[in-house]
């Protein structure tokens, strides 16, 4: 038997509990993690509260990450007693996620632990400071440079915003922080930014083509703000745009693509192929000073992750969510 959280759902709408199951109840797959630690994504926060369509098949225990130890495996690539991680595949949305005791998942999803982490510190990163890496790469690839100029980071107190604050510092990028949060200036500045800029700076309506401010930009909010960030992209920069925490729409015009040859990279973490995963990881273990890990980073018990993911789908909770399991 095993405990997890577990959302089901009928003609009476959602229903989410901590439950207990029995090991003969995992999905199918060739690896059984004993999960040391989980996290809460937005993703998992949307899954739970039943905000966003996240959840394709019920009865359906959330969790798009964890970390853990093999505790049997038939297949080639881990034994009995590796540490290993898992993101995305669509793990908690069809497939049976990691907020629980126990998971049993394919092989082929899950990369050995990055030995520069523990496994509570590899999920402090999770899913959200694994994609802030991807936009990170994504940004180098389009030839932004720490010479190239200011880089923004939107949502910036939020698990994306913090890492990859903390990351693009610490490869030299002068950071502006953009968060709705300006309490949270002093945090930010502790994970490297050195300008904090009020959100409602970005989400009026702006012009086609704003003053050319950033070399380059991080955005996980989506909507007006990503808008109004790629029209304010210098000549030739890049926006990597990873999320939709204001929104799915994209009120822009084609302006900053056309006259300023802006690229907008789009970032998916979830279906991401297994050798930018690896890198990813290896540049954080590189990039990311563990330190900082604990500065972002809020321990909750399994039974809390329904309360918990209210307040961070409301924007209230900072950087990341980790859920030890005993
Ligand atoms: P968090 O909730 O931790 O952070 C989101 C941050 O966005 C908040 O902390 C807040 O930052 C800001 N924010 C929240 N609501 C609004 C709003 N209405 N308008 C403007 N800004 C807002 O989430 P994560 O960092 O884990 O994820 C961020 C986004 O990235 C989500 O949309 C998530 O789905 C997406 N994502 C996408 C992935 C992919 O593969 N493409 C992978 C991982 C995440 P502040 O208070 O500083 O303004």
């Amino acid at each position: 038997m095993f405990r997890a959280v577990l959302i089901d759902k009928d003609d009476n709408g959602q229903r989410v509990a901590l439950t207990t199951l029995d090991e003969g109840q995992l999905p199918e797959g060739d690896v059984t993690v004993r999960i040391a630690c989980s996290t809460l994504n937005y993703k998992d926060a949307l899954a739970i509260t039943g905000k966003a369509p996240v959840v394709r098949k019920f009865p359906m225990v959330p969790g798009i990450d964890f970390a853990g130890v093999v505790e049997r495996s038939d297949h080639p690539g881990f034994r009995a007693g590796d540490k290993v991680v898992l993101n995305g595949w669509g793990v908690g949305e069809v497939h049976w996620g990691g907020l629980a005791e126990l998971a049993r998942v394919k092989g082929e999803w899950l990369l050995p632990l990055e030995p520069a982490f523990t496994m509570q510190q590899a999920m402090s990163i999770g899913t959200a400071g694994y994609t802030a890496m991807l936009c990170v790469m994504a940004l180098e690839r389009h030839g932004v440079r720490p010479e190239s100029g200011e880089v923004l980071v939107t949502g910036a107190a939020g698990g994306v915003g913090s890492v990859a604050v903390a990351v693009l510092a610490r490869l030299g990028y002068e950071v502006a922080a953009v968060t709705g949060r300006v309490e949270e200036a002093d945090y930010l500045t502790r994970l490297g930014a050195r300008r904090i800029l009020p959100r409602s700076e970005f989400s009026e309506p702006g012009k086609p083509l704003a003053k050319e401010r950033w070399a380059g930009a991080v955005d996980v909010v989506g909507g007006q703000v990503l808008a109004n960030v790629c029209a304010s992209v210098k000549y030739r920069g890049a926006v990597a745009a990873c999320g939709l925490a204001g929104g799915l729409a994209f009120p822009a015009t084609v302006a900053p693509f056309i006259l300023r040859g802006v690229t907008l990279a789009g970032i998916d973490s979830v279906m991401c192929p297994l050798e930018e995963r690896r890198e990813a990881w290896r540049r954080l273990g590189q990039h990311l000073d563990p330190a900082l890990l604990g500065e972002m980073t809020q321990r909750i018990a399994l039974e809390d992750a329904i309360t918990v993911s209210e307040r961070l789908i409301a924007g209230a909770v900072r950087g990341r969510v980790i859920v030890p399991i005993d």
